[in-house]
This record gives structure tokens, sequence and C-alpha cells, in this order.
């Protein structure tokens, strides 16, 4: 790929088959063709240019979901520069050390923190402050207006850095992952092949736009088949209801299925004409997925991936998609499971460190290259940081990551095995399995339990229950009952949050 084809905007444009084709379709009942979207982003892309915005500067976004902000990448996109989604839930102090690191040219944020953004900014001189809310106000629209659609495309290399997401790392300073026009674009392309996308798809978006899945996996397939989305501010059983029989995928995390399976409505029929339910971004539970097998009939697509790779494993489209289970390397991406000492190869069956390798791996973490060295071998692999094993047959389970890994009189105990023991008890909801500093022990292994409502299980009950299934090193020292499990808005369990908080319940008396 050379000259303007690399530019994944081009890509986009050129697997258009009908620019009238609707696009995004609001929760409000407004339609965007894709007609319109190209010639907003023509708009948009102007006005970015007139405020400086050249080939590879950073336009950093913290906006509410819309599908003007949708929009906006597309103009990012289109003059090659560098879009920067930030979390919404960032505070200001937060921001400042995304901004102050990433040095945009333009930020883009919500009508209210204009001042308080303003203020961060000191420091970068030449770059500007616009503005985007929910209902198509704010500065950046009101230049858009008035701007000329046309916009030539800009010329990109593949390698060259079409986005940059900052990692959701709760421990040191989050790194921004610094992601290529070819890793958008093959990891789309390969996506849509897999999942058997076509332009008459309408995919049902409650998911976020400034994480990896709502806005690559969920956007980036429909871009590239033409389909179309209904795009929902956040996500909401109601409205879902309600869209429902327009659509025929769905992409979610895990707790969205749980959610939806609290729902009366739910059932066979009403999901009969739908073709496929994805789910990623955490571990879906394997008692979720039989649960929504048995109401619905439908056996949920469970994929993985993460900031840095995009997508690398997928369940089967045809064929049986195993719970507990992430599937198989996606075509022309490899996956090795190594010995997180040696870096040696394990065999199938083995626990060690996922490494990932394809065109879908990113260039490296923004300004930090020896984060970058150290986590990007010379060979291409991409240590993920996660566990798990690889079967006779290459797929894959995902037992934790490398961090939770809960080391006990000097035996490796790993969480998911113990968490799937304690799920299977009757009475349990769910569980979240972190190692605590322990005086004896170094780490004791502690269960936070969610309990059904009903259920008068006790903690002695539950050790009990697992006696006999796991080796005594494993079993819990402790066990807490909780109402629920602290999570992020992508659904992962923070046990960075529940090991503070838990941190001394063997120590202090
Ligand atoms: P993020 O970069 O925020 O997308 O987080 C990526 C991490 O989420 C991965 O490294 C995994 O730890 C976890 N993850 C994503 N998908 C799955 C899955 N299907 N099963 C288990 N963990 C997952």
């Amino acid at each position: 790929m050379t000259g303007e084809t690399a530019n994944l905007y081009t890509a986009f444009v050129a697997r258009c088959a009908n620019l009238d084709k609707t696009f995004i379709e609001t929760q409000d009942g407004r339609r965007i063709r894709y007609r319109e979207a190209f010639d907003l982003a023509g708009q948009i892309a102007n006005v970015l240019k007139d405020k400086g915005v050249r080939p590879l500067d950073r336009v950093a976004v913290q906006v509410e979901k819309s599908a003007e902000a949708l929009i906006l990448y597309l103009a990012c996109l289109r003059i090659g520069a560098i879009y920067l989604p930030l979390n919404t839930a960032y505070t200001l102090s937060e921001l400042d050390y995304f901004i102050n690191d990433a040095e945009p040219r333009v930020v883009v944020c919500a009508p209210g923190s204009h001042d308080g953004i303003q203020s961060l900014m000191t420091r970068l001189s030449g770059a500007s402050v616009l503005t985007l809310g929910t209902q198509g106000d704010g500065s950046l629209m009101l230049l858009a207006q008035t701007a000329p659609t046309h916009i030539d495309a800009a010329p990109c290399r593949p390698d060259d850095i079409a986005a940059i997401l900052y990692t959701s790392g709760t421990t040191g300073r989050s790194k921004g992952a610094m992601l290529t026009h070819r890793n958008l674009r093959s990891n789309a392309e390969t996506l849509a092949a897999t999942w058997c996308f076509t332009a008459g798809d309408v995919l049902l978006h409650a998911l976020p736009l400034f994480h990896t899945h709502g806005l690559f996996v969920a956007t980036n397939i429909i871009l590239t088949t033409g389909a179309s989305m209904i795009l929902m501010p956040e996500f909401d059983p109601s409205v879902i209801r309600e869209r429902l029989p327009e659509a025929t995928v769905m992409m979610g995390v895990p707790t969205f299925y749980t959610r939806l399976l609290q729902e009366d409505w739910l059932d066979a029929k009403t999901v009969a004409h739908m073709r496929l339910f994805v789910s990623g971004s955490a571990p879906l539970l394997a008692d979720t997925h039989r649960e929504w097998s048995e109401r619905t009939g439908h056996a949920i697509l469970e994929r993985y991936g993460m900031t840095e790779t995009n997508m690398i494993t997928s369940n089967p489209y045809s064929g049986s998609r195993i719970p507990g289970t992430v599937g198989t390397a996606l075509p022309g991406i490899e996956v090795i499971v190594t010995d997180p000492q040696t870096g040696a190869v394990l065999p199938n069956g083995e626990v060690g460190v996922v490494e990932v390798r394809g065109p879908n791996v990113f260039k490296g973490y923004w300004r930090m290259p020896e984060k970058t060295e150290a986590e990007l071998r010379s060979n291409g692999f991409f240590i993920t940081g996660d566990l798990g094993r690889l079967d006779d047959n290459g797929v894959l389970s995902i037992v934790g990551r490398g961090k939770d890994l809960v080391i006990t009189g000097g035996y490796n105990v790993y969480p998911k095995e113990v968490e799937t023991q304690i799920d299977e008890i009757d009475g349990v909801v769910e569980s979240a399995v972190i190692g605590v500093q322990h005086p004896d022990f170094g780490e004791g292994v502690t269960a936070i339990v969610v309990k059904a409502a009903a259920s008068n299980l006790s903690e002695s009950a539950i050790v009990k229950a697992l006696d006999n299934r796991l080796a005594k090193f494993k079993l819990p020292k402790r066990i807490i009952f909780v109402d629920e499990l602290p999570r992020n808005t992508m659904g992962k369990v923070l046990k960075d949050a529940l090991r503070v908080q838990y941190k001394s319940i063997y120590t202090s008396g």
C-alpha cells in the first residue's frame, strides 16, 4: 500500500457502495446517510486544518457520545491527524497529564469543560480548544456549518499513526498506544470477514466511543462494510428492547448480557431475527453464556483483544462457541503462550503469558521507548500481560492478568480457576479472587463474593464446597461478601481497587 490508499478514511469511502445508505441512526431517530457523514467529515476537517492541524498532529477529544463525535474521528483520519479520544470520566487533573503528554494541536471538549481545559493548555503554544455538545452544538459545529465539504484526503503510509488510545492502567502512568492506519484497517477487514458482516447489517451500538471496542471494533467494521448502526448514548435495556427489531447484531461487554438477562421480555422470539451477539473487553462468565443460550437460542460469540493489539482471537462464526474460551487466533495473527521467566514457548495446555504478532499489533507507546522495548519483542511479538492456555486446537482460554496472579506460600494461584469453582456453588452470583498481603504466606488467597439475594451462604459453606475441588493452597483464606463488584465502564472488575480496599485484612490484627 502506498500513497493515499493507506489512509483508512480513503479505504472506508472506497468500500461504501451506496452513499445514500444510512450510516448512523441516532436514538432520537435522526438518520445520517454516508454521504452526509462524509460531507460533515470534510467540513470538520477544514475547521481543524484552519486551526493549524497538520498530518500527525494530535487532536484530543473528550466529549459525550454523539453522531458528530464519531464523524470527528473520520475528519481526523481524513487529514492524517492523530485522533486521541479521552475517557469522559477523566477529571481536569487527570487531563493535565494526557494533554501535556500528547501535546495536541486541538482539543475538542464538551461545552461546559472549555474554560477548565483551556487553563491546562498554557504550555502548548498555538493550540486551540473547540467544543462539541450532544445536540450538534458547540464552536466546532458552528464553524463547520460554513466550511467547505471538500478536502483532499491526506496521503498516508501504512505505518503512520491514526490514533492514540491511552491504556486504562490504574498503576503507574497511563501509556498512549499508537495505532496505525494498517493496524486499524487490517483488523476491521479481518473481523468483518470473520463475522460475515454485509451492508445489510444494523448494529446496536451502546458502547463508549473512547475505547477500542466501541470506536474500532464496532465502528470500523460498519464503515468497512457500508453497514448501519443505531447509536445510543449509553447502554439502556429498555432502549435496546425498543430498537432490537431493526437490528441484526449487538456488540457488548459482559455486563450488557447479564443486565439483559434480568429483563422479562428477553426470550427466543424477541431475538429470533438477530444474526449475532458479540462479547468482549472482559471475561464472559460461562454461566452467562449458557443462560443466554437457554433463554434466546443464541450462543454469544466471545472474542479477545486489547487496546494495543485490536482484536486477537475469536470464537468461530460457524461452529461451536465454547463458553469460557476466547476462540482461536484471527486470520493473519499468531498467538503463542510463553514462560513468564524465560520467554520460551510453552507446550499446549500449560499456562503462561499470551503473546501476539500480526498486522494488528500497535507501533509502540507514545514517547515511552523503554516501555515499548519491554513489551514489544524485536521479533514482533507483543507481550500482552494476560495469562492464558492454548489447547491442541489452538483455542485460547484467558486465566487472568499476570499482575493478578496470587503467589501464596510460594505457590502460584490463578484467580480465574478459583473464581470458576466459587461461581459454580449454588447461591453465588459471581466472585473476584485477589492476593492480599499475608504475614505467613506472603499473599493470602482472598475471595470477594456476590451472593444471590435469597441465599444464606456462609464463608464456611463456601470453603467446604471448595474443599474437594481445589488443592489446599488454592482455598481462600478469607471470603468477603459484597453487594456488587466494582467495575469500570467496560465491565472489567477493578481488582486494584479491591486490593487497596482489603489490603490490611490479614495484617491489622
Ligand atoms: P483494554 O485494553 O481496555 O481493551 O483491555 C484489554 C484487556 O481486557 C485484555 O488484556 C484482557 O485482560 C481483557 N479482556 C478483553 N477481552 C477479554 C475476554 N474476552 N476475556 C477475558 N479478558 C478479556
